[in-house]
């Protein structure tokens, strides 16, 4: 059996801890050190435990940790050798951190971790296949804003999935950002709408996916409770249940010490 726990989701920060028998990895490094030791003691875990850390893109709300968390624990970093670049160009990690390129698919401390295409406007984004040392798969697949095919394959073969679902349409486009902000989210290069979420979910309960996640939501342009009840719709249209055919959960803003096993 193995568990993520959702510690931080947002446009304020991000971060996913996966655990799977004795050792654990970090998905991205949001929000500030102090922050996520904060988060993980809530859910009794702590940084000592992380093995490695993947990041998405090098995005504010993936990656304001990382240089301070480098610097204090000596945890290898992967990431798209784009990813690395930028981080090294912009001083966004310490000299001595320990970079590793993740071309395609890595392991690391039990887990195997593969390369999920995504569609954003970074440098070389990527979301991750894992499967854990007990052969539990999950995919997270957030900041895209269309599902690719390899998205798309990698969540079908997954038993767990944390999707992003970011913004009502009508709610962004009736709301305060300004124009150029707006066709930037809506862009195929920006964040996935709840109704593009909604869409595919069918094909990946069919598929055998269980565990649903809808991550990364908008503060602004979104709640959780219209997020989960699109996805639902959705799926009962197609003729699944909740809670027997899959589970779905928020990512919260902020840890509420809640985890799912998968
Ligand atoms: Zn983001
Ligand atoms: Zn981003």
């Amino acid at each position: 059996m193995a568990k993520i726990v959702p510690l931080f989701s947002s446009s304020k920060g991000n971060s996913y801890y996966i655990q799977g028998n004795s050792s654990a990895i970090l998905v991205d490094a949001g929000r500030n050190l102090k922050q996520l030791e904060l988060a993980m003691s809530v859910n009794n875990i702590r940084m000592s435990d992380v093995g490695a850390i993947f990041v998405t893109h090098e995005h504010s709300d993936h990656i304001s940790a990382l240089k301070v968390l480098l610097k204090r624990y000596d945890i290898p970093l992967y990431a798209s050798r784009g990813t690395l670049e930028y981080l090294i160009n912009n001083d966004k990690v310490p000299v001595r951190a320990r970079l590793n390129v993740i071309e395609d698919v890595v392991e690391a401390n039990g887990f195997e971790i593969h390369r999920v295409e995504t569609s954003h406007d970074a440098a070389e984004p990527c979301g991750y296949s894992i499967t854990t040392p007990d052969g539990r798969r999950l995919s997270i697949v957030t900041d895209t804003g269309y599902l690719t095919k390899d998205a798309r394959t990698a969540i079908s073969r997954s038993h767990l999935a944390v999707i992003e679902s970011n913004h009502d349409i009508d709610m962004l486009r009736e709301g305060m950002y300004p124009y150029i902000l707006k066709k930037r989210i809506l862009s195929d290069s920006g964040h996935l709408s709840n109704a593009a979420c909604d869409e595919a979910l069918p094909d990946f309960v069919g598929a055998g996916l269980t565990r649903i996640i809808l991550g990364h939501l908008s503060e602004e342009n979104n709640t959780p409770h219209l997020a989960l009840s699109g996805a639902i719709d959705a799926l009962s249209q197609a003729g699944m249940a909740l809670d027997s055919d899959y589970i779905i959960d928020v990512a919260p803003v902020a840890t509420d010490g809640k985890s799912m096993f998968f």
